[in-house]
């Protein structure tokens, strides 16, 4: 038996190869980006008005301006403002030459004669950058110099990153290829979520869970389907899931029941096993694996355990196959109650809830009490010889 960080340490320091491709804009949210973000130009790439207004000189605030043109968004200024004059300028619209600010259309007065006046608070008469005046002009390169770095490759794909991809006008990201992982349930008493239940029997609850959590981890599942009891069911469904995938996940089978054959059949497939069982609670029994560059987690059979050491061990392993730095998404918060427990013998994490900021305990029964985790916010932990958290003590959530 590993402890959990040797578990942890375990899995961060097994060698990883990500590829990359390319994908379309439309398909890259979620993706890791795995190339640089280049400005290819500079942001603004033109001196351009931040309002709509007027473009025009500072010290001529006081006096009618004689309007010379309009300038539309994508249009090119023709004139140059001199005294006593202005462009009507929309927001986004390149400035013209011999303008110092644009004034607001809301702070302007439309004379009889065609004019326009300033009526806003009064602004210094001369702009230097000691005293800097607001001239809602957005200054080419302000934002970004050509050649700047805006990302470095790594981070998964928002909104915010597909627009600074179309800002530099890269159609096809090049993105880090995602692991694909099998899933296979193991157990006689399973039956399919669709299906109707005989005595005895249970639905099984972790093979579409652990395929929602490898969707959510960036991985792409490929559900193998139920494996019986059965040393050369289980054996056959493994050389299956070897041919396709980079990783496998087996659910129950890992313990110490007449039927746990999971541990036997990788070890007859080539199997090295890096560790068996881990000291944490839930999730005793879990394993796990290494081929060459194919991985193998076996998995509790209760579901919280295989929920939870699937976020603690499995996530992290995804990361680093998908190129993609480890964010946890944990926050420390302090405790509403007070959290005890029996034994400390084993690292524990249990289900809690967060109300207005702080942790608050849930109903839970243990590692068979999936219902629990669809109340929880996320869980908290008591490293091995803890058995007490303090009301009020600031503690790590890591977030479901
Ligand atoms: P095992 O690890 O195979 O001994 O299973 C431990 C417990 O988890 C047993 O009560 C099983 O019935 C239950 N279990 C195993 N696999 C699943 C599954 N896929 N979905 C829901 N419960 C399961
Ligand atoms: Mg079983």
């Amino acid at each position: 038996m590993v402890t959990f960080e040797q578990a942890y340490e375990i899995i961060s320091t097994i060698s990883v190869c990500p590829t990359r491709e390319t994908t379309s804009l439309r398909d890259a949210l979620g993706r890791v980006l795995a190339q640089e973000i280049i400005a290819d130009a500079d942001l603004p790439a033109f001196d351009r008005s931040a309002m709509d207004g007027y473009a025009c000189r500072l010290a001529d605030l006081d006096k009618p301006l004689t309007v010379l043109e309009v300038i539309a968004a994508g249009a090119w200024p023709t004139r140059e403002i001199g005294a006593g004059e202005c462009a009507k300028i929309m927001t986004g619209a390149p400035t013209p030459k011999g303008a110092e600010l644009v004034i607001m259309v809301e702070d302007t007065l439309v004379n009889t004669d065609g004019t326009v006046s300033y009526t806003g608070k009064a602004l210094p008469h001369t702009c230097d950058t000691a005293h800097k005046v607001p001239n809602n002009i957005r200054y080419c390169g302000e934002d970004l110099k050509a050649g700047d770095c805006i990302l470095g490759g790594g981070q998964i794909i928002n909104p915010a990153i597909v627009a600074s991809l179309a800002t530099i006008g890269c159609t096809h990201p090049e993105v880090f290829t995602r692991p694909k992982v099998a899933v296979i349930s193991t157990g006689n008493e399973l039956v399919e979520p669709g299906m109707s239940l005989r005595e005895g029997t249970i639905r099984n609850s972790n093979g579409p869970q652990l395929v929602a959590q490898l969707l959510q981890s960036g991985a792409e599942p490929i559900y193998m389907g139920i494996a019986p009891d059965d040393k050369e069911a289980t054996a056959a469904m493994l050389q299956q899931a070897m041919q396709q995938v980079d990783m496998i996940l087996f659910s129950g089978g890992v313990s110490m029941g007449d039927f746990d054959f999971v541990p036997e059949v990788l070890v007859e497939a080539g199997f090295e096993i890096d560790f068996d069982s881990v000291a944490v609670q839930p999730g005793k029994p879990t394993l796990f694996a290494h081929k060459g560059a194919q991985f193998c987690f076996g998995l509790p059979g209760n579901p919280v355990s295989a929920y939870i050491q699937f976020e603690l061990l499995v996530t992290p392993l995804i990361c680093r196959m998908s190129g993609h730095t480890i964010h946890t998404k944990d926050i420390l918060l302090p405790l509403a109650d007070d959290f005890q427990r029996s034994k400390a013998k084993r690292h524990s994490w249990i289900p809690v809830a967060i109300i207005n900021g702080t942790i608050h305990k849930i109903r839970y029964n243990g590692s068979g009490h999936i219902s629990a985790l669809a109340q929880a916010d996320g869980f908290i932990s008591f490293p091995i010889g803890i058995s007490h958290l303090k009301k009020g003590e600031l503690t790590n959530v890591r977030q479901i």
